[in-house]
């Protein structure tokens, strides 16, 4: 009978990269992990040959062709003008969701929280990720964070599926939508209509800054995490080293057609050619790998091997203690450790039992909705320096003309005008908001005449934001900030 390999694409990296992916495949291979290898070079010798993004055109026909990425960490090159690879790749396939489990193997490794088991799904491709920067002053810089009902959806139904797949019984979400309203207010939004879907599984809300903190402090409460990208990327990296430590950390990118697969952390030059690194997170990496190509009876025997492993004792530098270890081991040691377990089981921690075969989890998203939307003003952001905001504000309203009206403006969010008051400290960046005069709707026409009165008045404006209602509900922040 001829085996059916799933073909993948393997990258050995940088640094410590090309002695923990030996490793790994190595291990992959000797567990009878059906896999047909393609190798492409990434990294610190492809940017320095003068490819910004580290990726030679060629090995993206790779990546197309397999549509699974093996992928061993890499040197960023320090200076200007390189792009980080990983949001390359992970924006190019639209690699939407991050998984990172993490998980405590005490007593064998130490931590301070001996049964956490959480697994983070992070949003991996907007929020302040999207690289929108602009300086619009002399005092100014502004990044622009991009929530997308389409892009928070796919996420958080994924966080759902993964959970009913993997047996878990808990989603819980992290935002800090007392704040900001409209952006994180929108991806809480989703996750509670999202979790109507699965009456099966308990789903809950927590701002992020105390949801952090409990996570901090009694991980064991919680199981799955879905979150936007920054705190998921922060929270993400916290979780792996309270479980125990981010070298032994695997994760996941997982978009509609292509995945990639990864040890969270970097290629660690310090370590390389030294066979001393710890090869377990790309290979906890490659074991979600083998789960999502369908393998899971590799997985299984991989995963067991791995936990029987570091049971054993059998530790390298980065987990030895005296107190827990039994032989500190070099990475190819390590790789024949695991190699010699391979059909064993661990005797304490949880074993591993993943499905045989499954299909990646596919989502499909809700029809799109139609809103009714009319503009009824326009936000103006003016750069001002001279004489404070009442001589701004008379010259505004003096260019308001017949269609408008100036409603208001602020300061780095806080309202200066009407009212306000003295002690605010105030930059030369200010937003000033124009409101249709009959609370009707506003036509081009009209705010380009508007916006052409302020330039005859000599006030420059840097940017406008349209205030739009979608079916009569306002988007747009009302006040100041808070
Ligand atoms: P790092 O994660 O590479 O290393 C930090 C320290 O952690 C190392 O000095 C080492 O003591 C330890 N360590 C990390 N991995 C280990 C392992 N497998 N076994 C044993 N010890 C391990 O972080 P860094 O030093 O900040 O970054 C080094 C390079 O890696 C930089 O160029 C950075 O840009 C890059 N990087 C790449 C990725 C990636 O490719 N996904 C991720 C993070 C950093």
């Amino acid at each position: 009978m001829t085996e059916i390999r799933t073909p993948i694409t393997v990258a050995y990296g940088d640094g410590i990269g090309p002695e923990i992916m030996r490793a790994t495949l190595r291990i992959l291979e000797s567990a009878g992990a059906a896999l047909d290898i393609e190798t492409i070079e990434i990294g610190e010798a492809v940017y320095k040959r003068g490819v910004p993004a580290g990726i030679e055109p060629s090995a993206w026909d790779s990546l197309r062709r397999t549509k699974v990425f093996l992928k061993a960490p890499i040197t960023t090159p320090e200076g200007g003008g390189f792009k980080s690879l990983n949001v390359t790749v992970r924006k190019t396939f639209g690699l939407f969701a991050n998984i990172r489990p993490c998980q405590a193997y005490a007593p064998f490794v130490s931590t301070l929280h001996p049964t956490m088991d959480v697994v983070i799904i992070r949003e991996n491709e907007e929020d302040l990720y999207g690289g929108i920067e602009h300086r619009q002053t002399e005092d100014v810089v502004q990044c622009l964070k991009l929530i997308t009902r389409p892009g928070t959806e796919r996420l958080v139904r994924y966080g759902f599926e993964y959970a009913r797949r993997y047996g878990r019984h808990k989603v819980s979400c992290f935002t800090k939508d007392n704040i900001m309203k409209l952006t994180d207010g929108l991806f809480h939004e989703v996750f509670d209509e999202v979790a109507t879907d699965y009456p099966d599984l308990e789903s809950e809300h927590w701002i992020v800054d105390i949801g952090a903190a409990k996570l901090a402090d009694t991980p064991e409460n919680f199981d799955v995490v879905v979150l936007p990208n920054l705190y998921g990327d922060i929270l993400s990296d916290v979780a792996a080293q309270l479980a125990g430590s981010v070298g032994l950390a695997g994760s996941a990118n997982i978009g509609q057609e292509v995945a990639m697969f990864e040890a969270i952390h970097g290629s660690a030059p310090r370590r390389a050619g030294q066979d001393l690194a710890n090869p377990s997170g790309l290979l906890l990496g490659a074991i979600q790998m083998l789960m999502h190509i369908g393998q899971g009876d590799a997985a299984s025997i991989v995963h067991n091997a791995w936990l029987r492993t570091i049971e054993d004792g059998v530790h390298t530098y980065d987990i030895f203690s005296p107190d827990h270890s039994r032989e500190k081991v070099g990475t190819s040691a390590f790789a024949d450790a695991v190699i010699a377990r391979l059909g064993k089981t661990p005797k304490i921690l949880p074993a591993a039992h993943y499905p045989i075969s499954t299909e990646p989890i596919h989502i499909e998203l809700s029809p799109r909705r139609r809103s009714q939307k009319t503009q009824t003003g326009i936000d103006v952001f003016v750069e001002w320096n001279s004489d404070g905001v009442l001589s701004l504000a008379k010259l505004l309203e003096e260019c308001s003309g017949p269609d408008f009206q100036l409603s208001m403006i602020t300061n780095r969010g806080q309202k200066v005008y009407p009212g306000g008051a003295p002690e605010t400290f105030c930059v030369d960046h200010w937003r000033c908001r124009f409101e249709a005069n009959d609370s009707g709707i506003v036509t081009t026409a009209q705010l380009i005449s508007l916006l052409a009165r302020l330039d005859g008045a000599g006030i420059p404006f840097i940017k406008t934001e349209g205030l739009y209602r979608f079916d009569g509900k306002p988007g747009y922040s009302l006040g100041q900030g808070q």
